[in-house]
C-alpha cells in the first residue's frame, strides 16, 4: 500500500499520517519525491484496510501496490535518488557518473596510496577496496581485516576519497559502517537476508551487488531488505552472472541497467572488472556500460597486478585505467552523463590538505 500525499502537504501532515500506520501496526516510510511525498507501508500480511488514512489532511490518495518490491519501485518514488556525501561533490545517481575504483584486496598501506595516488589523479570520487573477502578457498587470502579498514580511512583523509568496502558478515559491518562511507553487500551475499537487515540499519549507504544467479526481481528484493529496515541509501550493483559462455569469468548483463532504472528510483552501477575477469575486457564493457546508461563503474587497479593478492588477472594498470577515463568522459555526454574531471578531485584534496575532516555524514535527495 502506497499513500500518495498531495504535492503541497506539510511536513506536519505526513507526520501525522506516518505515525497513524504505525498506530495500526505497520510500518511507515516517507520517500520525499521532486514532485510530492509518497508513504510506503510495509509489514502488512494482507491488505491494508484504508479507513481514516483516505480522510487524512494532505493525503491525495492510497494506491495498492501489486509488485512484491515496493520501497524500491518507481511507484513510490519517479524521479531517481541521488545519493549525496557531506564534504564531497561526489554523487551517485546524479548527472555526473560515480567512479569507484582502487585494488580487489588492500594489502598494504604503501600499495593503497600509491593506487589512489593514481586513481584520484584521473578523476575516481570513491576508493574501492577488499578488507574482508569472500574467497572460493578457504586458502586465499582473505584480507587484512580491521586494519584493512584503517589503511583506507587514511587514504580517505590523504586523498579525499569516499572508501567503498565490503562487509561479509555482522561482525565485520560494525567495522565496516565505523570507517567506510559505503558498505558492499557482494554477490554471494546478495541472498542473505539477515546481512541484508542488518544493513537496512546502518547509518551509511548501501551497494547490493546483484547474485550470480539471480534475477532482476529478486536483485530488487535484496534491495527491498535493506529498504524495508530504513535505510534508504542504495544502489546496485551488475557485476555478471553465471552462463555457459566460458569466454569470460562472468556475463556481464548490461541488459539489466535500463531494466532496473524501468522499475526503480535506485541508481545503478556496473563492476566490469568481475563482469569479465579479464584486463583486456575492462576498458570495451566500461565504455559500454556508460552508453547503456549505468550511473557509475567500480574497476580494480592495482599498480603491479602480477604481484596482486586476489584478482590480479582483471586489473587495470594506473595508465590503463587513466585512458579509460579518458574514453569515457567522451561517451557520457551523448547519454547526457558528465565523467569527473581531474580538477574536481583534486579540490577535494586540497580541501583535506586544508585540514577539513572528512567523515561520512550523507544526505538523500
Ligand atoms: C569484489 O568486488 O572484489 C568481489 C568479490 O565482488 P563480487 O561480490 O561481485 O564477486
Ligand atoms: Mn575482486
Amino acid at each position: 500500500m502506497l499513500v500518495v500525499m498531495k504535492a503541497h502537504a506539510t511536513e506536519e501532515q505526513v507526520r501525522a499520517v506516518c505515525q497513524k500506520i504505525e498506530s495500526l501496526g505497520y510500518r511507515a516510510h516517507a520517500l520525499p519525491g521532486a514532485e510530492r511525498t509518497a508513504i510506503g507501508v510495509t509489514g502488512n500480511k494482507g491488505v491494508v484496510e484504508p479507513g481514516t488514512l483516505e480522510e487524512m489532511p494532505g493525503v491525495q490518495e492510497l494506491i495498492a501496490v501489486s509488485k512484491p518490491y515496493k520501497l524500491v519501485s518507481r511507484d513510490i518514488k519517479p524521479d531517481n535518488t541521488v545519493i549525496r556525501f557531506a564534504g564531497s561533490d561526489a554523487t551517485i545517481g546524479g548527472k555526473s557518473v560515480a567512479i569507484m575504483a582502487g585494488p580487489c584486496s588492500i594489502e598494504s598501506q604503501e600499495q593503497a596510496f600509491a593506487i589512489a595516488e593514481r586513481v584520484a589523479q584521473s578523476g575516481a570520487q570513491f576508493f574501492r577496496g577488499g578488507a574482508y573477502k569472500p574467497r572460493t578457498s578457504p586458502y586465499s587470502f582473505q584480507g587484512l581485516g580491521e586494519e584493512g579498514l584503517r589503511i583506507m580511512a587514511d587514504v580517505r583523509d590523504r586523498f579525499g576519497l569516499r572508501i567503498i568496502t565490503e562487509a561479509i558478515d555482522h561482525e565485520s559491518m560494525d567495522l565496516v559502517e565505523k570507517y567506510a562511507d559505503i558498505i558492499q553487500i557482494g554477490a554471494r551475499n546478495m541472498q542473505n537476508f539477515s546481512l541484508l537487515k542488518r544493513a537496512g540499519r546502518a547509518k551509511i549507504p548501501v551497494m547490493v551487488k546483484r547474485g550470480m544467479s539471480s534475477t532482476l526481481e529478486e536483485f530488487l528484493m535484496a534491495a527491498e531488505y535493506v529498504m524495508s529496515e530504513g535505510n534508504y541509501q542504495v544502489f546496485l550493483c551488475e557485476r555478471g552472472i553465471r552462463t555457459f559462455a566460458d569466454h569470460t569469468r562472468n556475463t556481464l548483463d548490461l541488459s539489466v541497467v535500463p531494466a532496473v532504472q524501468r522499475l526503480s528510483h535506485l541508481p545503478i552501477i556496473v563492476d566490469p572488472s568481475q563482469g569479465t575477469g579479464k584486463r583486456n575486457k575492462v576498458t570495451p564493457l566500461s565504455r559500454a556500460s556508460i552508453a547503456v546508461g549505468a550511473d557509475g563503474l567500480i574497476i580494480e587497479v592495482h599498480h603491479q597486478p602480477d604481484k596482486a593478492l586476489s584478482d590480479g588477472m582483471q586489473s587495470l594498470f594506473p595508465d590503463q585505467f587513466d585512458q579509460l577515463m579518458t574514453q569515457v568522459r567522451q561517451i557520457a555526454p551523448v547519454v547526457g552523463r558528465t565523467v569527473p574531471s581531474m580538477a574536481t578531485n583534486i579540490s577535494a584534496v586540497a580541501l583535506e590538505a586544508a585540514g577539513k575532516q572528512s567523515h561520512p555524514a550523507t544526505v538523500r535527495s
